[in-house]
């Protein structure tokens, strides 16, 4: 006999504020649209990176710009609630950053990053990482113009995250699961986690790295096809 009681769910249109939710979803998607061609206007790649607190994105990035760097002309954006920790991170690799704070908001939205494209010169540069504030859920529903997406996860996020966070998943390019040296020590599989991904995502392509050491960096350029 189990002890679990039947499940509370929110029925649609039950949920406080959906209406308006509505109004702001469509005014960013039309944001994030116009974003995507002053981007394409300008010859400027813009790739999002997305995932939970520490996951990784970072690293990542910072792997990815002392990969690239020699190769494209690279910026930056990176969102936080009111630090700009991260932001000062990668810009130690020599590339221009554009820190944005969102203040209480858990997302970068297509506004936001309207006003960081001002703070740039697009024509000089090619490639644009956009670091999102760590979160797995609302990020799925702001598109912010970019033309492709990574959500990085970490095996220390545990066996489940992929089945609970399926939306983070669906819209996206490549997933690349991190911290790839400790999977045994935490027990977790990562075949069974780039399976998860599969079932939700069939056309994402799947790359397990270490961002401390770089391994497998290599494969997350490819598959970005950089
Ligand atoms: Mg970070
Ligand atoms: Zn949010």
């Amino acid at each position: 006999m189990t002890r679990l009681k039947d499940v509370v769910k929110a029925d649609e249109g039950e949920i406080f504020d959906v209406e308006l939710e509505e109004d702001v979803l469509k005014a960013n998607r039309k944001l994030a649209q116009e974003n995507r061609l002053l981007l394409q206007k300008h010859g400027v790649k813009a790739i999002d990176i997305m995932g939970a607190i520490g996951a990784g994105k970072t690293s990542l990035i910072e792997k990815l710009v002392e990969r690239l760097k020699g190769h494209y002309r690279i910026a930056a954006f990176k969102g936080d609630l009111t630090t700009t920790i991260d932001a000062e991170m990668i810009s130690r690799h020599n590339v221009e950053v554009v820190a944005i704070n969102t203040g209480k908001e858990c997302h970068l939205d297509a506004n936001l990053v309207r006003k960081a494209l001002q703070r740039l010169n697009l024509e000089s540069i090619d490639l644009l990482f956009i670091e999102n504030v760590g979160n797995l859920i609302c990020p799925a529903e702001f598109p912010l113009g970019s033309e492709k997406r990574i959500v990085v996860i970490s095996v220390t996020e545990g066996p489940f995250m992929v089945v609970k966070h399926p939306f983070i998943f669906m819209d996206t390019d490549v997933v690349v699961i991190n911290k790839i040296d400790l999977a045994s020590a935490m027990g977790v599989d990562a075949k069974k986690l780039e399976a998860d991904v599969k079932r939700i995502s069939p056309k994402a392509k799947v790359v397990a790295v270490n961002c401390r050491t770089g391994e497998g960096v290599e494969g997350v350029v490819k598959a970005l096809g950089l």
